[in-house]
């Protein structure tokens, strides 16, 4: 499951994306189908096909991803928010380029479905 995804054509420009913060590392946007108020993904510019195939050698960058998360959320102005990532088709992932979604300005429930 190497093959181009959606989010690498966000990445080099080809779709567009409302974006909320881009760095060398990682770019964060709205995703297009909002579960909540705000509903942000945050994707690692590196194509890692998702946590399940996360290396030892993207330490730095996965807690990269995790304080930019927090960065996002208090940006959007959130002060309570759910971080969730999805990894493989039965957690409900669909893009298979690694990704954070960072959801929140409604209460959410627990467990998730
Ligand atoms: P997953 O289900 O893989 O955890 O999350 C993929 C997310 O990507 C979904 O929430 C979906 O709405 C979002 N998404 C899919 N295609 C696009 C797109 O072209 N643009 C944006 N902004 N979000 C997308």
């Amino acid at each position: 499951m190497n093959e181009e995804t959606i989010f690498t054509k966000i990445l080099q420009g080809d779709i567009p994306c409302d974006e909320v913060y881009s760095d060398e590392f990682c770019i964060a946007f709205h995703d297009i189908q909002p579960q909540a108020p705000v509903h942000i993904l945050l994707i690692p510019r590196k194509a890692i096909v998702s946590l399940h195939e996360a290396e030892e050698q993207d330490q730095m960058l996965l807690g990269h991803l995790m304080l930019v998360a927090a960065k996002v959320a208090k940006k959007e102005g959130l002060e309570n928010w759910r971080t969730v990532i999805n990894t493989g088709s039965d957690a409900g992932q669909t893009v298979y380029h690694l990704h954070l979604h960072i959801i929140g300005g409604r209460s959410l429930s627990w467990p998730p479905g």
